[in-house]
């Protein structure tokens, strides 16, 4: 089954008004593949969302960076599922590592997140990824099958989510995984749906990779056979991402 690609940009906790309005104007002028071929979907960070999607060509999308784990309420400081689906924000990257890590953002929370965004309406992009002690020890497997079991169990529809792996030691250290690296842990995670939630699902599910992809190392992860995409970081902020997006060709 043909599995679109995808490319996401996550702008972390960056950007100024000017530097989003200029980020937008290279994306808009930008000569990529069209959308049925390749999905893409920009991350700003909360205050920009409804700016970038008012100034975004119509052929790319608009993800928030994380929302709550339930209905909004006496949360201060946080952002409702229903806050992004009332702004018609179609995506929410969960789960993303450096939540996890910096703010103990368990498995449980996690899949909790993501069974109430997807509930709302919203399309989830689920991040996972192993640290580099947890490679070292030969425990990758283990950690993302994990990781992924706790977001598989609240999933009941597929087609709206996105699996990210993003392995820790890669995400904005410069140390992007080697295509072969990539794909071994792809086919694996393709092999955990296939077994644990079904054929159709594994064949269907877009698994992209996440953690220090470039302009220059994009078109290599891109071609290998379980890679459907990207989770870019630090270079979805420059020009580059252009290029990136174009890996799909
Ligand atoms: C990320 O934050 O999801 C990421 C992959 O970052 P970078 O591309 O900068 O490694």
């Amino acid at each position: 089954m043909a599995r679109k690609f995808f490319v996401g940009g996550n702008w972390k906790c960056n950007g100024t008004t000017e530097e989003v309005k200029k980020i937008i104007t290279t994306l808009n002028e930008a000569e990529v593949p069209s959308q049925d071929v390749v999905e893409v979907v920009v991350s700003p960070p909360f205050v920009f969302l409804t700016f970038v999607k008012s100034l975004l060509r119509s052929d790319f999308h608009v993800a928030a960076q994380n929302c709550w784990v339930r209905k909004g309420g006496a949360f201060t400081g946080e952002i409702s599922a229903e806050m992004l689906v009332n702004l018609s924000i179609p995506w929410v990257i969960i789960g993303h590592s450096e939540r996890r890590a910096l703010l103990n953002e368990s498995n449980e929370f996690v899949g909790d997140k993501v069974a109430y965004a997807l509930s709302q309406g919203l399309k989830v992009i689920a991040c996972i990824g192993e640290t580099l002690e947890e490679r070292e020890s030969g425990s990758t497997m283990a950690v993302v099958a994990a990781q992924t079991k706790a977001v598989a169990g609240k999933v009941t529809n597929w087609d709206n989510v996105v699996l990210a792996y993003e392995p820790v030691w890669a995400i904005g250290t410069g140390k992007v995984a080697t295509p072969a690296q990539a794909q071994e842990v792809h086919c694996e995670l393709r092999k955990w749906l296939h077994e644990n939630v079904g054929g159709d699902i594994a064949a269907s599910t877009r698994i992209i990779y996440g953690g220090s992809v470039n302009g220059a190392n994009c078109k290599e992860l891109a071609a290998q056979p379980d890679v459907d995409g990207f989770l870019v970081g630090g270079a979805s902020l420059k020009p580059e991402f252009v290029d990136i997006i174009k890996a799909a060709m």
